[in-house]
């Protein structure tokens, strides 16, 4: 039988490092630690190997169609596909950064919202039937956390496209630009990133629901890392169980949910 293969992005620290240390010693198959810079990436594989964990290794940029194309490309010639996608890689700016709202809005937007939608152009084509994707979300996502029950109506309508939830997120972006955001869409650049990841989620649920692939997001918890400027109290391994459980464990009817880091679904 082929082997199987899991693929965890932004995998090189953090809680996609622990995803991929829980993946190694759970899932019956290849596991790719990826990143987009290789120094940083091997030197994670390293420290895995120290724990005599084996990952695999490959170069991948969410925000560059190039990397992507060609993990695509190798992925499909040595596996035929993808059993599991873990989409981890994300950005956030620092409580105190001085950076411009509109550059925040930017940024954040592209670096967690539109990365996914290019990952998902290039790389959901080749999902096998009945894979699993894990998008690692916040509890930012959650719809209440946008003030205008207008945009709220829209972002949950089942039948948003992906480019109408695309012209939703590029709309506040252009709010952000002009400073006319905050009545509508709120003062966090991350918070919209995120309800984007989650509503994008639940469209690619519908549209992959045919080839019985699963695709749920997932609130890690508070967790110490560089993101949260190390202010979490939960570990990365404990911010990695609920993404391992929506990957490996939970029940084949869980679908187009957002799940919280106690594994509980949370209505959206
Ligand atoms: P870290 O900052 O520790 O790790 C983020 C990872 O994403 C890094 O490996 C980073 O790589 C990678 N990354 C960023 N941009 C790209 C890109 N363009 N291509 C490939 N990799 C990229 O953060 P966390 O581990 O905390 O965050 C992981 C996920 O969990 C994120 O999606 C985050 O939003 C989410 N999350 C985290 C919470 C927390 O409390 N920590 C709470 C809620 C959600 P590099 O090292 O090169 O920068």
């Amino acid at each position: 039988m082929a082997t199987k293969v899991a693929v965890v992005t932004g995998a090189n620290k953090g809680i996609g490092f622990a995803i991929v240390r829980g993946l190694c010693k759970r899932f019956d198959g290849d596991v790719y630690l990826t990143s987009r810079n290789i120094e940083r990436g091997k030197k994670a594989i390293n420290d895995l190997e120290k724990e005599g964990l084996k990952p695999k290794y490959h170069q991948l940029d969410v925000t560059d169609k190039q990397s992507l194309e060609v993990f695509r490309d190798y992925i499909q010639k040595k596996y035929g596909g993808i059993d599991i996608l873990v989409n981890n890689a994300g950005i956030a700016f620092g409580r105190n950064s001085t950076e411009p709202v509109a550059v925040q809005a930017e940024q954040t937007i592209l670096g967690n919202y539109f990365a996914l939608v290019t990952t998902s152009e290039i790389l959901n084509p080749i999902l096998k039937n009945g894979a699993r994707v894990v998008n690692v979300s916040s509890s930012y996502a959650h719809l209440s956390n946008i003030p205008s029950l207008a945009l709220r109506e829209k972002l949950k309508d089942e039948k948003l496209s992906v480019e109408g939830l695309s012209a939703l997120m590029q709309e506040y972006v252009e709010a952000a630009k002009q400073g006319t955001h905050a009545a509508d869409w709120g003062n966090s650049s991350l918070v919209v990133a995120k309800v984007g990841v989650t509503a994008l989620s639940n469209i690619h649920q519908r549209l992959l629901s045919s080839r019985d692939i699963k695709v749920n997001s997932v609130h890690p918890g508070f967790v110490d890392t560089d993101m949260s400027s190390h202010n979490g109290p939960m570990t990365i391994d404990e911010g990695a169980a609920a993404p391992l459980y929506v990957a490996l464990d939970a029940p084949d009817s869980l679908r187009g949910q957002l799940v919280w880091f106690d594994k509980q679904v949370v209505p959206w």
